[in-house]
């Protein structure tokens, strides 16, 4: 993390200097916005804090409750949502307060005693060199306190506005400010009969599943509206079971649980599978208790036991497996036609089960995914064209989402009657096969005006067209830092240009292809040239990165040509962290990712962390073409 750009000042440096038009008034809501938020959920909140790293807008998130969630929901934190938390410097405290999950067991009734249940696997829970971040627990409560954080030290010190129910959404005119918002305002969930209004260039509805902006543009969810209920329950407890502090899914001749340890080394969250035939009358009768979800619990552990000690939060959580056909404004007969003003993200455009953990996940990746498109083409960055592929590229995302949920739920609730070793075997490796996909890290963009066609990437394989940027060991030039690669981006908007060097020295001018693609981006013609706003930092808009395949101390500081040592900030400051070296020890990055050795390669990376072409190192022409399709040529 970089500070004191701008020149030293004591305290927090990770509290950033306020912006000048930063919130005066706390709780007085103001009548015209660029971005209105409805909805301060996971999705709502990583927009909110996404948006809060572009200072110079004004983004306001409203929710109708009267403070912060503070308890209960999702816990599950994919490996992928701690490598965005990463981007917002957030992934550290996560992990250092999270229950880590390494291994999962499964358990079944046991073939001798079918009235017991028996372990019949233990495995790893995530696959080795799948991501550099662990796959956590922590409550959903938690994870929006730390994003509120980071939102409270941005620049805009932003801070939801709680207590306001969006009761219409209207896209009224073609001015500058054309959605028109209206707020009734909220004590203790009761409306007091005042009402507001707010117009705003653009509208993002993280109002969940029962998103009222989702209906206010006419988009439905489809699919199947009820499906399996589960008791959840957040317990400390007293038991026998082994396994209690190692994710476990226990299948029993009485029904499923699955055990999820959590923070803090006590707590324990049951799943609880309820039964339409064994628990017919709870479900019907509405009458399920922590006491009586615990006899149910009780019943499948057998012959353990568990006797609880504390209820920390419960629900029956009942949900259906649907998902929106498109997720902004533009009906699909005018798709292309027309831009988008208002759009949905989160639990409005997909629900599913909670079994593979992914609704928290699923709904902040929606949200990552538009947060910098709004961003950049809000301060003129950007083609607005932009807009459109967040409702493609992420409607994708929850179809896949949806048949994944069908298949893994099925897979979980088969009766264990049914299955022999085979069967078990099957499903283990099932889920382990699904890891990816749990994980986070499956997600493929189709080619898009984002996502360039595989043309080139042979040049590196390891970095998946259309996937997120797969980080990997290196060692930083300038102060031999061993670091991971991807930890140097932020969430900060701009793109990233990843040169992996050929072989020759990098001070060897003509004869290094990097050396003359550094002198092309020092150019006139570059697009740092065409596409950076005068006044604006060099990095902001195209970040330059450098990767050697020389060890750190064999390349010097003054040797780098001169766009990968950046002058920044008011004193004209020289940025050192923009090259790095194979980190020889941790693993060679050009073998561990494929990289051509003789040939380098260009590695483009989108503000939220997707790989969008690779390229040639001496492919000036089709670089400046990509990026023309999406940058906005300064004037
Ligand atoms: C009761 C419950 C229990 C859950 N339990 C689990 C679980 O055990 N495991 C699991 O993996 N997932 C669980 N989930 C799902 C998980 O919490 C969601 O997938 C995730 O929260 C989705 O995030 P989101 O931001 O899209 O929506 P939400 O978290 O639902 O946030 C929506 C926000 O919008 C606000 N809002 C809604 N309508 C309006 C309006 N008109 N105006 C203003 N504000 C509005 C709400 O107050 C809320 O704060 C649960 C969800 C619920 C509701």
């Amino acid at each position: 993390m970089q500070f004191y750009l701008d020149g030293y000042k004591s305290g927090n440096p990770f509290v950033e200097a306020t912006h000048p038009s930063a919130r005066q008034r706390p709780g007085q809501l103001p009548d015209v916005v660029d971005v209105l938020i409805i909805g301060s959920g996971p999705a709502g909140l990583v927009l909110a804090a996404q948006l809060a790293n572009f200072p110079d807008l004004h983004t306001v998130v409203v929710d109708r409750r009267d403070g912060p969630l503070e308890v209960g929901q999702a816990d599950g934190v994919a490996c992928r949502t701690v490598e965005m938390f990463e981007a917002f410097g957030l992934a550290d405290q996560l992990i250092h307060e999270g229950y880590q999950v390494n291994e999962v067991t499964f358990w079944r009734p046991d073939p001798q005693d079918g009235s017991s249940i028996t372990r019949t696997g233990r495995i790893d829970d995530v696959e080795d060199g799948l991501s550099e971040m662990p796959h956590m627990i922590v409550n959903q409560a938690r994870m929006l306190d730390y994003l509120r954080d980071h939102m409270r030290r941005s620049a805009r010190r932003a801070e939801p506005y709680h207590g306001f129910h969006a009761s219409g959404v209207e896209v009224t005119a073609d001015g500058e400010h054309p959605v028109t918002v209206t707020l009734e305002h909220t004590a203790g969930g009761e409306p007091t009969g005042e009402t507001s209004t707010i117009r705003a260039k653009y509208v993002v509805g993280c109002d969940g599943s029962r998103s009222s902006t989702r209906e206010a543009i006419g988009r439905r969810l489809v699919g199947d509206a009820t499906n399996q209920s589960w008791g959840v329950l957040d317990v400390l407890a007293v038991t026998d079971f082994p396994d209690i502090r190692l994710k476990s899914a226990v299948h029993s001749e009485q029904g499923s649980i699955l055990i999820i340890p959590r923070e803090g080394g006590y707590l324990v969250r049951l799943y609880i599978e309820l039964d339409n035939e064994r628990d017919a009358e709870m479900l019907r009768d509405r009458s399920a208790t922590p006491e009586r979800l615990t006899e149910v619990a009780n019943r499948i552990l057998h012959p353990y036991t568990l006797e609880v000690k504390h209820v920390g939060w419960w629900a029956v959580y009942e949900i259906g497996q649907r998902y929106c056909e498109g997720f902004d404004d533009v009906p699909d007969a005018e798709a292309g036609t027309r831009l988008p003003r208002v759009f949905i993200a989160g639990d409005a455009c997909h629900t599913h089960s909670a079994k593979a953990g992914q609704g928290m996940n699923v709904s902040m990746a929606d949200a990552f995914n538009l947060g910098w498109k709004l961003g950049t083409v809000l301060r003129g960055t950007s083609r607005p064209e932009l807009l459109g592929t967040y409702s493609q590229e992420r409607q994708n995302v929850a179809r896949r989402l949806i048949e994944f949920d069908r298949e893994f739920a099925a897979k979980f609730s088969s009766s264990p009657a049914d299955g022999d070793d085979a069967d078990v075997a099957e499903f283990q490796s099932y889920f382990r096969a699904q890891g990816r996909f749990t994980a986070g890290v499956a997600v493929r963009y189709e080619p898009s005006i984002l996502t360039a066609p595989p043309t080139h990437q042979h040049l590196a394989e390891g970095f998946g067209l259309g996937m997120r940027f797969h980080s990997a060991p290196v060692v930083r030039l300038a102060d031999a830092k061993p670091m991971h690669l991807g930890h140097a981006a932020r969430a900060d908007g701009a793109w990233r240009l990843y040169a992996f060097a050929d072989p020759a020295h990098p001070g060897a001018g003509p004869g290094s292809l990097l050396g003359r693609l550094c002198e092309f981006l020092a150019s006139d013609k570059s697009p740092l040239a065409r596409f950076t706003p005068p006044g604006a930092e060099p990095d902001s808009v195209i970040d330059v990165r450098a990767v050697l395949q020389q060890p750190h101390r064999d390349v010097a500081v003054d040797e780098l040509p001169p766009v990968l040592l950046p002058r920044k900030g008011p004193f004209g400051l020289v940025d050192y962290e923009k090259v790095f070296c194979s980190d020889h020890a941790a693993g060679d990055i050009f073998d561990t990712r494929g990289v051509d050795r003789e040939r380098g390669a260009m590695i483009v990376v989108r503000p939220d962390q997707y790989v969008a072409t690779v390229l040639p190192l001496d492919a000036y022409d089709e670089l400046d073409a990509f990026l023309g399709e999406v940058l906005v040529e300064v004037g």
